[in-house]
């Protein structure tokens, strides 16, 4: 039979192994899912650049020298990342904005670039990766958020059927 001191020791024991799991610190976001289910909603492509962060071929993406009025959306949750009016041509090859929608993007430190610090940008909402911001963008802000096309689905203005 087990005593009330034996069954506290057993539960702390199981927290233990499950903090020791779980030991890389993981963001919590509004939209979250498995690996297995992000799988089957992204295309593979997308997959390698929203949840493994890796980065498009540059001249790879359409969304590059989409010019149209419109939105660019997450390509894993739909939230509208940017808007066609901040978008400009950086020349990269990537598609480039000098700010995003207010609150549509977070960043972070990205440590894979240890040599050349980086920063990196991901959803606000699923904290998906779409790329990097750099401080060499144009006015009004200084900064140029590097997209990943790939990551990113385009809505024309209007653009919906009447
Ligand atoms: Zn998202």
């Amino acid at each position: 039979m087990f005593g009330r001191r034996t069954m506290f020791a057993a539960a702390a024991a199981l927290g233990t192994a499950g903090g020791a799991a779980a030991a890389t610190p993981v963001a919590r976001f509004e939209v979250e899912r498995s690996e297995q289910e992000w799988r089957r909603l992204l295309t593979p492509a997308q997959f390698r650049v929203l949840r493994q962060s890796n980065t498009e071929r540059p001249y790879s993406s359409p969304l590059d020298t989409e010019a149209r009025a419109g939105k660019f959306h997450c390509a894993g949750c739909e939230l509208a990342v940017y808007d066609s009016t901040t978008k400009f041509d950086s020349g990269t090859g990537w598609p480039s904005f000098w700010a995003p929608v207010a609150d549509a993007v977070g960043t972070s430190p990205d440590r894979a670039f240890f040599v050349l610090a980086q920063t990196e940008v991901h959803c606000a909402r699923c904290g998906g990766h779409l790329g990097h911001v750099f401080d060499d963008g144009p006015r009004p802000t200084g900064k140029r958020y590097c997209m990943n096309g790939v990551a990113m689905t385009f809505r024309p203005s209007g653009g919906a059927a009447s």
